[in-house]
């Protein structure tokens, strides 16, 4: 695209007249577009007296800018009314561009704080605030039509005592949260769901392994496959086996620091806390079976690549991680 004033100005139909450069920038320029009566669209107009806008514009680097724009009055020949012509990307009765108010939105969407960006751009903090609350409309209005993800994350998470939970959708191509509903339930979130636009895209959906999730998913999302989150796997599995644990040694399953320690990876237990658990497991076989399964299943699903070549395999025979993993999962006592 060859650099003319328009990309210059990040405005449509502006010609730069003169431009001084000092701190502010000014810059004064004439609009070039078509203009219409903004009443009846009528193109048949009487030129009348000029008029000048000074607005705010987005800066250059540090420097701030002003934009001078030389415009005209105008007869409508079709409705008989007068006008002020607009310009494009300035909307009437404004002091600044849409590009310098979405330049300050922007920064402070990025934590810029009111006072600092006020100090900076010398507007109000009032003016900031508005601006603010007009950008996140727009972007709330924007995310509304946006279409639903192809990768798909629901989960749950505790919101408010009064409200209870709450259940987030996640953009997970992307690392985005797409949207947050108050609620849990097939009930709660079904008005939501019913209306949720372009659920046809959605390729995978990643849950935990509840059935309530599951159920809504293969109502809503019936050409999505579903996939369970690993780390609910894993807690589930953990839960699990100490449910056996507590079967096999009722007594012991009770003592809190062997239960701590037998939660923790192998790898990150201090010198003195392997020595103690290694005797407890020494004494009960069954135990240590449970425990190196347990820790060479969450080796196992720690790592993204070895499950992608485990799914790749089709869950063959041999087990991807011990055959390659220059460690043992298991403490060396066992061995
Ligand atoms: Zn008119």
């Amino acid at each position: 695209m060859p650099l003319n004033d328009e990309s210059i100005l990040n405005l449509p139909f502006l010609h730069i007249r003169k431009c001084e450069d000092r701190n502010p920038v000014l810059i004064e320029a004439d609009y070039t577009g078509p203009v219409r009566c903004p009443h009846c669209e009528s193109v048949q107009l009487r030129k009348k007296c000029p008029f000048v806008r000074r607005v705010r514009h987005e800066s250059i680097g540090e420097r701030l800018v002003w934009l001078i724009l030389r415009g005209y009055k105008y007869l409508c020949r079709g409705c008989g009314r007068y006008f002020r012509q607009r310009f494009e990307g300035l909307l009437p009765y404004q002091r600044a561009t849409e590009p310098f108010r979405n330049e300050v939105c922007q920064d402070h969407h990025d934590g810029i704080c009111q006072r600092q960006l006020a100090r900076r751009t010398g507007l109000g903090s009032a003016t900031i605030e508005r601006w603010y609350h007009r950008f996140l409309t727009r972007k709330m209005a924007e995310r509304k039509n946006a279409p639903c993800p192809r990768v798909l994350g629901i989960d749950e998470h505790f919101f408010t005592r009064k409200d209870g939970y709450a259940t987030t959708f996640c953009d997970l191509q992307h690392h985005r949260v797409y949207d947050v509903v108050l609620g849990r339930s097939e009930a709660a979130l079904e008005s939501y769901l019913a209306k949720l636009p372009d659920k046809h895209r959605v390729r995978v959906v990643c849950i935990d392994l509840s059935s309530s999730y599951r159920e809504i998913v293969r109502r809503h999302f019936p050409r999505a496959q579903i996939v369970a989150d690993r780390f609910h796997v894993m807690r589930l599995i953990g839960h699990t086996i100490h449910q056996l644990w507590r079967q096999l040694d009722p007594v012991q399953s009770r003592n809190r620091g062997l239960r701590s320690l037998l939660r923790r990876r192998a790898d990150r237990l201090e010198p003195d806390q392997a020595q103690n658990l290694g005797r407890y497991l020494q004494a009960h076989p069954a135990i240590e079976a449970l425990y190196c399964f347990k820790q060479e299943l969450w080796e196992l699903l720690r790592r993204r690549d070895s499950i992608l070549r485990l799914v790749g395999r089709g869950f063959g025979s041999s087990w991807p991680v011990s055959s390659n993993s220059k460690k043992p999962p298991c403490p060396a006592w066992s061995r």
